[in-house]
């Protein structure tokens, strides 16, 4: 870990703390309110739960700090996508979404944005740059992509946007803050899904949107106070203690998943394996480059549909479950929700048991294949 992101993970477990008060609790209480008392004139004091609520303010905080910009919380990823791409595009203008990125990010913007009269294009995210920026307004990016785990280059791919006057955004859902840093590549908003690493514990759905623009901030708050799509003050709060412990489970997430890439991609029964980590993988140099961590998802091909089954069914510490990114490690077969991907293709989102347990596990299944 750098120096930069140490300081955000030790700063994020003292921001509330700083401000206390003798006999104040140290750790976040949980304010449900939909009233706060406001006699005579309203002069910025909290009003009204659709616009403030002090445990949002607290959550609010603590995104500020990992992510260095300014944060608006929302119910969900989708919801935090929504309000970014609602605010940002206009009838008339032109949206581009990676092809291979997150289903539901089209599925919107098909059916949705398209009615409002925005053209929606799409490209993968190998070869995005292909066709340039020009005429395009909003570019969405997502990288590393989920499933595939392609690449596209931020920075580079950034300053080209900006060139031809559009705006970027980037999904960050897969990297978090501590893995990636869009913002410091030069994209306009970073968006994210909280469900996954973030809230880690499986129990809570949660996104945001962080922006250093401040015309951008304040469109995203306006779209949340009238669009109502607002954090319940208990989702917010198992996300404020989930980000407590985040710098610690994403860096062990991601240290196992390097040694379980390594250890599996020469196992006879795999057919491809994806890890931006691995040195001969196509997103190895780009993943040196703009990632300081290689994540904690893992694309594994294996021969067939049933082959792949047998290999999650096989594995004691493996949850057969969509999503990823908690505590404990999970996996799917991503064709059985339409992903362009094969039939044996198995997204694995490696958790945060202790690694030679992890290692033995996977491995007893996949010796299981190959000896039919
Ligand atoms: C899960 C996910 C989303 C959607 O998040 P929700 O919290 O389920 O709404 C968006 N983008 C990516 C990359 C995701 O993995």
């Amino acid at each position: 870990m750098n120096k930069a992101s140490g300081k955000r993970a030790a700063d994020l477990l003292h921001l509330r703390g700083q401000g206390l008060s003798k006999g104040d609790p140290v750790a976040l209480p949980l304010v449900s309110s939909s009233m706060f008392h406001l006699p005579g004139d309203p002069d910025g004091a909290a009003a009204y739960g659709r616009i403030d609520n002090p445990t949002w303010e607290a959550l609010e905080h603590s995104l500020s700090v990992i992510e260095g910009a300014p944060c608006v919380a929302f119910p969900s990823g989708m919801a935090a996508i929504s309000a970014a791409l609602f605010t940002t595009l206009k009838a008339g203008q032109t949206l581009l979404i990676p092809s291979d990125g997150y289903y539901v990010t089209r599925l919107l913007s098909d059916r949705f944005l398209s009615q409002f009269g925005v053209q929606v294009i799409e490209r993968p995210t190998i070869g995005f740059t292909d066709g340039g920026f020009e005429g395009i307004d909003v570019v969405f990016m997502e990288s590393p992509s989920n499933p595939t785990l392609d690449l596209c280059d931020i920075e580079s791919i950034a300053a080209a946007v900006r060139k031809a006057g559009g705006v970027t955004i980037v999904d960050n859902t897969t990297m978090t803050p501590f893995g990636q840093r869009p913002l410091d590549l030069g994209v306009d908003i970073v968006v994210a899904s909280d469900t996954k690493a973030p809230g880690g514990h499986s129990d809570v759905l949660m996104g945001h949107v962080a922006t250093r623009n401040d015309a951008l901030h304040e469109a995203v708050l306006d779209w949340r106070k009238m669009s109502g799509s607002i954090p319940s003050p208990h989702a917010a709060w198992l996300l404020h203690r989930g980000l407590e412990t985040l710098e610690v489970r994403f860096d062990r997430m991601c240290q196992s998943a390097q040694i379980i890439a390594e250890a599996l991609s020469n196992h006879p029964a795999v057919s491809l394996l994806r890890y931006p980590g691995l040195v001969h993988d196509p997103s190895y140099e780009l993943a040196k480059q703009q990632m300081s961590q290689f994540g904690f998802l893992i694309g594994l091909t294996l021969n067939t549909k049933d082959v792949a089954e047998a290999f999650i069914s096989g594995c004691q510490y493996l949850r057969p479950a969509t999503s990823f990114g908690g505590l404990h490690s999970s996996a799917e077969r991503r064709a059985r929700w339409g992903d362009d991907v094969a039939d044996g293709f198995v997204r694995l989102s490696v958790g945060c048991e202790p690694v030679d347990e992890l290692l033995t596990d996977f491995t007893s299944s996949l010796n299981g294949l190959t000896c039919d």
